[in-house]
């Protein structure tokens, strides 16, 4: 039944596709290329498409293909922009070029492979007329590197209107990087006290905001963190402090600013985070003021139910794919999920070719990765909805 459609997917478009990505620079705030490239390629498949601005210059695109029947949605998703190059590259970064069977590139492996085999997907589907319930879905989303800007755009849209995701990144679900089931989520919280300033002769009649600080700093132990049976706890991490005087002054300062880190786990929010900090401050009976909040990128935790349609899914195309079972994890990294999945709900599977130094020089994508992958979109998106 799934044969035709199997039939129809082009191991050499793959490859094209891939190639003519990496030649497209798309590090993050660069995205409007790369973002106009795929809307071509999802036009000339024949799927409905869209761009749509998140900031001037920087869109998100979208596409659409529509079953023969209502029924459920999938999505499969990508991020378009890459890291910027860092040093130790010994090739461009932007000229693909293939030896001993991989592809070197910016981006190869994260994530324009994983993009180039969604679109392999969607063009064997295009191309044999496979009959489908519901619709499938594409995204292309800018600024994952980043603050997750694209993610959040989309979820106030139309489109986040799904009932799964395929998320492109490499995860290949062996021993090299097993599938998350949950991932934490993380807040970064930005802590303002305030004192009262006087002579620094007569500290009694002030209120030393650093000192107030202080005081939350060295009790962060009895912040309140839930745990987690599959995680655990969370953690803590003191990045930054700032107070006191420009010019050297004998002045109580007034005003100190501190900047936490904390992991969250499935329980925890950025919001229930934020009452833990107001709390611990309160408990400390401090003279200062003490004023708790959070800066950008946030990032909601979650976790997959093992019985969600789309794992289920995937665990029999993976078997037939790979002839093994998928290995699965419970992570501590950030990705677009912690969006979906955290913030909307929407059930995330990470599925992607295995990576060769993501975020490192000379990046890589092994290129015997692509076939299974292309042929592991197009089953589960067949299967889930319905064919
Ligand atoms: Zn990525």
């Amino acid at each position: 039944m799934f044969d035709e459609l199997v039939a129809g997917l082009d191991d050499s478009y793959t490859l094209r596709r891939l190639e003519e990505m990496i030649r497209i620079p798309s590090v993050v705030g660069e995205e409007a290329e790369l973002a106009e490239y795929l809307r071509r390629e999802l036009d000339a498949l024949g799927l409905k498409t869209a761009l749509e601005e998140v900031e001037p210059g920087r869109p998100n695109v979208y596409a659409r293909m529509a079953g023969g029947r209502p029924g459920r949605r999938l999505m499969f998703n990508g991020h378009t922009d890459t890291v910027p190059v860092c040093e130790g590259w010994e090739k461009d970064p932007f000229t693909p070029v293939v030896e001993e069977g991989r592809m070197y590139g910016l981006g190869s492996c994260d994530m324009k492979a994983g993009l180039a085999c969604a679109l392999t997907a969607l063009k064997a589907f295009a191309d044999t007329g496979f009959d489908f319930e519901g619709e499938l879905l594409f995204s292309g989303v800018i600024d994952e590197e980043a603050y997750s800007k694209g993610a959040k755009a989309m979820l106030g849209t139309e489109w986040a209107d799904c009932d799964a995701v395929v998320l492109a990144e490499p995860y290949p679900g062996d021993e090299s990087k097993p599938i998350p089931l949950g991932i934490t989520g993380k807040v970064l919280y930005d802590t303002t006290v305030r004192g009262r300033a006087a002579h620094g002769f007569s500290p009694e009649l002030g209120v030393n905001a650093i000192e107030e600080a202080a005081r939350i700093l060295v009790n962060l132990d009895k912040l309140e963190m839930r745990s987690h049976p599959k995680f655990g706890r969370g953690n803590l991490c003191t990045l930054k402090i700032e107070g006191g005087y420009r010019v050297y002054s004998v002045v109580v300062p007034d005003r100190c600013r501190f900047e936490v880190n904390r992991l969250l786990v499935p329980g925890e929010t950025v919001a229930s985070a934020v009452d833990d900090m107001e709390r611990l401050a309160a408990s400390l009976n401090l003279n200062a003021e003490v004023e708790v909040k959070t800066k950008p990128p946030r990032y909601e935790p979650f976790i997959l139910r093992e019985d969600e349609p789309i794992l289920r899914v995937f665990n029999e195309v993976y078997r037939e794919v790979m002839g093994a079972d998928p290995l699965y994890e419970y992570a501590s990294g950030i990705t677009d999920a912690n969006v979906f999945a955290g913030e909307a709900g929407i059930p995330c599977l990470h599925l992607g070719p295995r990576r060769g130094g993501a975020h490192q020089p000379n990046e890589y994508v092994p290129l015997e990765w692509l076939p299974p992958v292309s042929k592991m979109y197009a089953l589960i998106a067949a299967r889930f909805l319905g064919g």
